[in-house]
């Protein structure tokens, strides 16, 4: 076995092993492959948040960054509400 250890392997939502991606291109587990980012704004400025790669994972980053450099954990910001 070939052990590869990649931060894309995490679902982006959940943490769990990922085993497909989305849209977005980011890695879901198959309980959310379906499920998309929700608009998020940022508490702190008012700004959407998107969910970014960055060298440790993902995470929520403020689009008005650098003005606002807010970042938050994705689970931080993603509950299963549905509208
Ligand atoms: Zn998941
Ligand atoms: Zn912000």
């Amino acid at each position: 076995m070939n052990k590869r250890e990649t931060k894309m392997s995490k679902c982006v939502f959940c943490g769990k092993n990922a085993t497909k991606t989305n849209r977005e291109g980011q890695p879901v587990c198959k309980d959310h492959k379906d499920k998309e980012p929700k608009d998020v704004g940022c508490p702190e400025c008012g700004m959407p948040m998107k969910i970014r790669e960055g060298r440790y994972g993902y995470f929520w980053g403020c689009e008005g960054y650098p003005q606002c450099d807010k970042t938050y954990p994705v689970e931080a910001l993603t509950d299963e509400d549905e509208d």
